[in-house]
């Protein structure tokens, strides 16, 4: 639907640096400008850019009505160092590179400015030059739900959540289980804590909430934010639906084609592919269970190897001027050899969505980054959960539990690492077992749900088309 020059109503979008927010806030500004007569511009920035995001920028086919706007980089060396972590990595550059967002704004001068998870510190500027500032949330209902629920937590619990001797009663949906917490929550006196409580109380303050997730996954979260009494009264935003929005198909490099022959030349859901996102890493341990349970399953994988979390100095040393992923040096000896055919070794960064598209994959070992989550289901690829860090843990039990399309390996009381008789068994279950195939049906009908909901006149749709509105009316 294309409206008139007139009525067209420009939105800057604000997302967070890191792919996980980049690229669900970059397919929506497309949606927005393809589907809904919005023109767009894309505020980036750039300090800390990864390849991919460089080259995402650089695709010939983003549509004529979104303009990227770069955020000049800004000198990080006096504010963060190597012992900064992650969230407050990010929350810091996103804070120096703001500095310079009041004269982008006064130049761009858009209606409504969309900002993310850790780019709120943006509302008081926006409202300052009297711009409508909605929120796009990156991660599931459910995390939502548990972010509104925080300050109010944040008042009446004292001492560590990690403590408490019952799940967290979040109103409204599922209580959430204290080993299932997201890690920045998990110690409320490091700065991560602070910056997240700080994001997620802003919350409140913007006019509307746009959520990566849609009716037919979290119902039941999606419902609380919207009708439960404490949202209300704690004067929550009205929620949106907008998801599931994913990486379309990508592009596919020389040096990837050779993935895509080879899984042409599989059956149909017979390849389990096997990654952890774009930072998640296992232990030396834990990647040698990993590799002779997969062999022991005798079933086709595509396993993405990065080096492991402790990979000693002296691995990258031999590797110095060469390649410094080698996995001959972390893999089993022989693995490579043993499974060839049957498996394929691929390294670093590879076009994730475009694998889990393919009609050969038949499921996805995954950390349950809310992305990868929503690339699987979007597929119809059923999960084999294993959450490694952030809200992880709670989107594997949301999606083993609450939507019933994962299977969570099991862990020995005591054991820091999934053995490979474990990971044999949730191999083959999901692979070949009748529960595997429950599985499936169940993604595929969610991928049905999700093409629908996204459809003209879909949930998710028709949520846009409600919020486009409200910013055409803006005068
Ligand atoms: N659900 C949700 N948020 C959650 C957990 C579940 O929206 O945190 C949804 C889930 O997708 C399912 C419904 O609520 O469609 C029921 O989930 P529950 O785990 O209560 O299912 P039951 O085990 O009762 O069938
Ligand atoms: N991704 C990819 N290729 C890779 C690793 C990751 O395309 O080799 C993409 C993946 O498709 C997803 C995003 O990176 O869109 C990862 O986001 P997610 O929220 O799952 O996890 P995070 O990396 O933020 O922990």
């Amino acid at each position: 639907m294309v409206v008139s020059k007139e009525v067209k109503p420009h939105i800057a979008l604000l997302p967070s640096p890191g792919m996980g927010h980049i690229t669900p806030l970059f397919e929506f500004a497309k949606r927005l400008v393809t589907n809904h007569g919005i023109l767009v511009s894309f505020l980036v920035i750039t300090a800390d850019a990864s390849a991919a995001q460089t080259q995402l920028f650089q695709s010939p086919d983003i549509p004529a009505g979104i303009c990227i706007v770069n955020i000049p980089p800004v000198d990080m060396s006096n504010v963060i160092n190597e012992n900064t972590l992650v969230l407050s990595r990010v929350c810091l550059t996103v804070q120096e590179s703001l500095k310079l967002l009041r004269s982008i704004l006064v130049e761009v001068k858009p209606k409504v400015l969309i900002v993310d998870l850790f780019t709120s510190q943006a509302i008081e500027v926006a409202r300052e030059l009297s711009i409508s500032v909605y929120s796009f949330y990156t991660a599931s209902a459910g995390l939502l739900a548990f972010s509104l629920y925080l300050p109010t937590l944040d008042r009446e619990v004292e001492g560590e959540y990690v403590d408490l001797l019952e799940p967290i009663k979040v109103p409204g949906t599922r209580p959430e289980r204290i080993e299932d917490l997201l890690d920045q929550v998990r110690n409320r006196k490091i700065d991560e804590y602070k910056w997240f409580l700080f994001h997620m109380s802003r919350l409140a303050l913007v006019d509307g909430i746009l959520e990566n997730s849609w009716e037919d996954l979290e119902p039941l979260s999606l419902k609380a934010v919207r009708e439960h009494e404490y949202y209300k009264t704690v004067q929550a935003p009205p929620v949106y639906p907008i998801g599931p929005l994913i990486k379309p198909d990508e592009f596919i490099t020389d040096k990837d084609a050779r993935i895509f022959t080879w899984l042409d030349n599989q059956p149909p859901d017979s390849v389990l592919f096997v990654a952890f996102g774009s930072g998640g890493t296992l232990t030396s341990e834990q990647l040698t269970e990993l590799a002779w349970g997969l062999e022991m399953s005798e079933q086709r994988f595509i396993l993405v190897a990065r080096n492991p979390s402790d990979a000693s100095a002296s691995a990258a040393f031999f590797n110095v001027g060469g390649d410094q992923n080698d996995p001959s040096t972390y893999l089993p000896e022989g693995f490579a050899e043993r499974t060839q055919g049957v498996g394929l070794i691929v390294h670093s960064w590879v076009p994730q969505a475009a694998i889990l598209g393919h009609s050969s994959s038949g499921a996805f070992l995954s950390h349950c980054g809310w992305n990868s989550s929503l690339e699987s289901l979007s597929h119809g690829v059923p999960i084999l959960a294993w959450p490694l860090y952030a809200e992880q843990r709670m989107n594997a039990t949301l999606l083993e539990e609450g939507v019933g399309v994962a299977v969570k390996p099991v862990v020995q009381p005591g054991k820091k690492v999934v053995g490979r008789e474990e990971i044999e068994r949730v191999v083959r279950l999901i692979m070949e077992g009748e529960e595997g195939k429950v599985m499936r049906r169940r993604a595929e009908q969610l991928k049905e749900s999700a093409d629908t909901a996204l459809s003209c006149g879909g949930s998710s749709y028709n949520s846009v088309c409600q919020v486009a509105d409200i910013w055409k009316s803006l005068v």
